[in-house]
């Protein structure tokens, strides 16, 4: 009979934890949260992103990764057309970056859209093409031929950053209006980056284009989630289901709000369904001779900041994002239905332009 020593089996365990390769770490998302409005799914996304393939920093397969980990939905790879600053090393191709990309995206769920950047200085600027089939006739030296060839492949077409170079030089020009005409530009970003621009919210309005915000990062994006106080800038698209046709349809529709550091901006008629299903009010708990009181609860990740318009409730109320806040009420009369007149002043439906929103709270 063969006697081991009580050694050899210390010593076999040891062999065996450094010898089996551990599992590997499991890739880990953190949901953004905006709800659901009636009739669509709101799909948070960030349409103007760069790689190494154009003037950015990372690999298409990383924008996808870390896109998912922050709990984006969907994301548009816009590499700049005529802007290849590492062409020595990465050889000017233009749907590589999406190809690339592809992969990866189906494997984490993310839809993808096939994009570019096209650039021309400012003015007249930089306009993203998405829903691309194919990049390379994009690659032209008249612009308005570039933004032709983008329509003819179906895609929706929004100028970028309008202002980045100054309002000065981002003024709108007899080329946008030609574009506008044609039905060939249908979007403008009136955020991108930290940066909102008020000019382009009005534009938007008064040419009913669509509203869209994007990040346009060029370096890796560090962030592991998407926080109320830091995100990307991104377009939340109200849309009937979670494809890339739908997606689309959305966008040319007009169905956005766009999150910008601690705002949201949009049309009135987006916004509004968005505050309502993020805002719910619970019914009094406690009447007293001459207060009320319930729970207030914030279901989105963007703080809510009330300012009253009305006579009846706390001049500002905050709602931070995702927590449920006691709200005292001071009336004359507690048996009575109560109505409370605010200024959602951090939805912004034009510029300096809080939405409106009533609260009915019934009688007992
Ligand atoms: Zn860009």
């Amino acid at each position: 009979m063969i006697r081991f020593h009580p050694w050899f089996a210390v010593v076999l365990v040891s062999l065996c934890l450094v010898l089996v390769p551990s599992a590997p770490a499991a890739e880990v998302r953190h949901e953004i949260h905006f709800p659901n409005v009636p009739g669509h799914q709101t799909i948070a996304c960030d349409l103007h992103v760069h790689t190494v393939f154009s003037d950015g920093a990372v690999w298409p397969t990383v924008r996808v990764a870390e896109a998912w980990r922050q709990g984006l939905h969907a994301i548009a790879i816009t590499d700049h057309v005529e802007y290849q600053p590492h062409k020595n090393d990465v050889p000017t191709q233009h749907n590589r970056s999406y190809q690339l990309a592809e992969g990866t995206a189906k494997a984490h769920g993310l839809l993808l859209v096939k994009g570019a950047e096209i650039t021309r200085d400012t003015p007249p600027g930089h306009f993203n093409a998405l829903f691309l089939t194919d990049v390379k006739p994009l690659d032209t030296e008249d612009l308005l031929e570039a933004i032709k060839r983008a329509n003819q492949q179906g895609a929706f077409v929004f100028w970028n950053h309008h202002a980045w170079q100054g309002a000065e030089k981002g003024r709108w020009l007899d080329v946008h209006t030609t574009m506008v005409d044609n039905k060939w530009l249908h979007g403008m970003e009136v955020c991108n980056g930290d940066d909102y621009y008020p000019e382009a919210h009005r534009w938007c309005l008064q040419k009913n284009l669509t509203m869209v915000g994007g990040s346009d990062v060029h370096d890796p994006d560090l962030r592991l989630k998407s926080e109320p106080s830091d995100h990307r800038t991104m377009t939340l698209v109200l849309a009937k289901e979670r494809t890339l046709p739908a997606l689309k349809e959305a966008l040319q529709q007009g169905r956005t709000a766009v999150w910008c550091k601690d705002r949201l901006v949009g049309k009135e008629e987006f916004l509004r369904p968005l505050f309502d299903a993020s805002v719910e009010l619970a019914r009094p708990h406690l009447r007293t001779k001459d207060g009320i009181s319930l729970e207030v609860r914030n279901l989105c990740d963007a703080d809510v900041r009330l300012r009253r318009t009305g006579r009846v409730g706390p001049a500002e109320i905050t709602l931070p994002a995702r927590t449920t806040i006691l709200l005292k009420i001071a009336v004359s009369d507690s048996s009575k239905p109560v109505e409370l007149s605010y200024t959602a002043a951090n939805f912004l439906v034009a510029p300096n332009t809080g939405l409106g929103v009533t609260f009915r709270i019934p009688g007992p």
